[in-house]
C-alpha cells in the first residue's frame, strides 16, 4: 500500500484494507498537519473535530490517514457506517445509481427506490399496524418532521423531551435537545411550547423503570397537561446523553400513558436504529411500538438519508404538499440504503452486534474490577460506553474521559466521549470490524486507563 498524498485517488476503501492498527508518524502526522491548518483557515471554529487526522480511505474496521496512519475505529463516524465504511454492496448500488441519475426531486418526478426504502422501513420497524415513511437528509430534519406531523395529527402543539436527550443541532431540535454546551449555548431564542421531564437513569437516580415512568408523567400532567400534549420524543437508549438505558419498563409505561391521552410517541432512533443494539431497532429490544420512530445514521451507510415511519393515520394527517425538500430521499442516498437494508437483514448483523456487545462488557467490566473510577458499565449490542466518577462521590469525572480519548487517539484507536457531563468513553465500532482488532484496540483502552 502507497500513499502519496492526501489527493491520492490510489487508495480505496472498505474491507480488503489490512485490518491493522499501524502507526508511521505520530498523530497528527505532517500531511494531516497541513490539512488541519488549511482547515483552521477556512472553516470556522465552530465545526470541530475530535481525530486530527486527515482521512483518506477507510473500511472493515480501519480508517486511515494521509500519513500512512491505520486507525482503529470503534466510533463508526458516530453509529453512521454500521455496515462497514465503504462497504462494497454501498459502493456498487452507489456507483449504478450515481451513472444512472443523480436527482430530479422526489416531489417532482418520483422514483422507486425511494418507495422501496420506505417499504422496507415500513417493514422492518417495530409495530404490526399499517405505516407510511417520508425521507429527509439528517436526523435533526426527521426530528423536526415527525414533530410537524405529530401536531397536526393531533391538533396539540406542546411536545415533551426529556433530561440528557439528544435531537439535533436546528432551532426545534436545539430546544428539544438538553445540552447547552456545545449544542445551544448563544444559539437562542428557542422555538416554543417544548418542556422537559425527567428520564430512568438508573446508575444516577435508583428509581426502577415504573417509579422513574410515575416521577415524569406526573411532572408532564401538573406542568404541560395531557390536552396540551402533541408528542413525547425519546432516545430510547439515550445517545450523546450517555448511553444511558432505562431500567425496565420506564418505556412501556410511557407508552401506555400515550396511547391513553391521545399522545404520539415517538421514538428517536435516530443512533440506535439498525442493528446497532443487538436489534433492528432498540424499541423492539424494549417491546415497545412506537407511533412514529426517526432514523438516519446506520440507515444508508454514510451517504445522507433519515425517515419518520409511522402509523399510517398519523403520517397522513398532513395536507399534500406540507412534507418534503429538495434532497429528502436522494436517489444515491436510497441506493445506498437499500443496500445497506440489505446487508443488515441477510448478513447477520444483529447477531454480529450482540457478539461484539458479549466482547466489550466482558473487557470493560474487567477494567471496572480493576478500576474504581469506572462507575457504570451500561448499553446493548455495539452501543456500550463506560461512565468514569469519582470512587468516593461519584461526581462526573469528565477530565478524565477526555485525556483517556485524548491518549487513545494518539496510540491510534478512535474513542468518542458522551454524556451531559462529558463524562462518558462509548464504543460504537462498525460490525464489520474483526474480533481480533476488538481486542486490540481495548487493549490500548485498557493500557491507557491503567496510565492515566
Ligand atoms: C445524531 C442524532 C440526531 C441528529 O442527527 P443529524 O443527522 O446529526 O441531524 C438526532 N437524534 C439522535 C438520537 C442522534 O443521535
Amino acid at each position: 500500500m502507497s500513499i502519496t498524498s492526501p489527493q491520492s485517488t490510489a487508495i480505496s476503501g472498505g474491507p480488503q484494507l489490512p485490518q491493522q492498527r499501524f502507526l508511521s508518524t505520530t498523530i497528527p502526522g505532517p500531511r494531516s498537519k497541513e490539512l488541519l491548518a488549511r482547515k483552521a483557515d477556512s472553516v470556522p471554529a465552530g465545526v470541530g473535530h475530535t481525530v486530527p487526522i486527515a482521512a483518506v480511505a477507510a473500511g472493515g474496521g480501519v480508517i486511515i490517514d494521509a500519513d500512512g496512519n491505520s486507525l482503529i475505529d470503534l466510533g463508526s463516524g458516530i453509529a453512521v457506517t454500521t455496515v462497514g465504511n465503504a462497504h462494497p454492496a454501498v459502493v456498487a448500488a452507489v456507483q449504478e445509481q450515481v451513472a444512472r441519475f443523480t436527482h430530479t426531486c422526489f416531489m417532482i418526478s418520483p422514483y422507486e427506490s425511494y418507495v422501496a426504502v420506505a417499504e422496507a422501513l415500513n417493514r422492518l420497524t417495530p409495530g404490526r399496524y399499517a405505516k407510511k415513511t417520508a425521507l429527509f437528509n439528517s436526523g435533526a430534519e426527521a426530528v423536526e418532521n415527525a414533530v410537524k406531523v405529530a401536531r397536526k395529527f393531533t391538533g396539540k402543539q406542546a411536545v415533551v423531551a426529556f433530561d440528557n436527550a439528544y435531537h439535533g443541532r436546528t432551532n426545534l431540535t436545539m430546544a428539544l435537545t438538553a445540552k447547552s454546551m456545545p449544542y445551544k449555548s448563544g444559539f437562542g431564542p428557542f422555538a416554543g411550547e417544548i418542556y422537559r421531564a425527567p428520564t430512568s437513569y438508573p446508575y444516577r437516580d435508583g428509581l426502577s423503570g415504573p417509579e422513574a415512568a410515575r416521577r415524569a408523567i406526573s411532572l408532564i400532567e401538573k406542568q404541560v397537561g395531557a390536552e396540551n400534549l402533541a408528542a413525547i420524543i425519546i432516545e430510547p437508549i439515550q445517545g450523546e446523553g450517555g448511553f444511558i438505558v432505562p431500567a425496565d419498563g420506564f418505556l412501556p409505561a410511557l407508552v401506555a400513558w400515550c396511547r391513553k391521552n391521545g399522545v404520539v410517541f415517538i421514538a428517536d432512533e435516530v443512533q440506535t436504529g439498525f442493528a446497532r443494539t443487538g436489534a433492528m431497532f432498540a424499541s423492539s429490544g424494549f417491546g415497545i411500538e412506537p407511533d412514529l420512530v426517526t432514523t438516519a445514521k446506520g440507515l444508508a451507510a454514510g451517504l445522507p438519508l433519515a425517515a419518520v415511519t409511522g402509523r399510517a393515520e398519523i403520517m397522513d394527517a398532513s395536507h399534500a404538499g406540507g412534507l418534503g425538500g429538495t434532497y429528502g430521499g436522494n436517489p444515491i442516498a436510497c441506493a445506498a440504503a437499500l443496500a445497506a437494508i440489505d446487508v443488515y437483514e441477510n448478513d447477520a448483523l444483529i447477531e454480529r452486534a450482540v457478539e461484539i456487545e458479549k466482547i466489550l462488557f466482558a473487557r470493560l467490566e474487567e477494567m471496572q474490577a480493576r478500576d474504581s473510577r469506572i462507575g457504570d458499565v451500561r448499553g446493548r449490542g455495539a452501543m456500550v460506553a463506560v461512565e468514569l466518577a469519582d470512587p468516593d462521590t461519584g461526581a462526573p469525572d469528565s477530565a478524565l474521559a477526555a485525556d483517556i480519548a485524548k491518549a487513545c487517539i494518539a496510540a491510534g484507536v478512535i474513542v468518542l466521549t458522551c454524556g451531559t457531563y462529558g463524562n462518558v468513553i462509548r464504543f460504537l465500532p462498525p460490525l464489520s470490524i474483526g474480533d481480533e482488532l476488538l481486542h486490540e484496540g481495548l487493549d490500548v483502552v485498557a493500557e491507557v486507563m491503567a496510565r492515566i
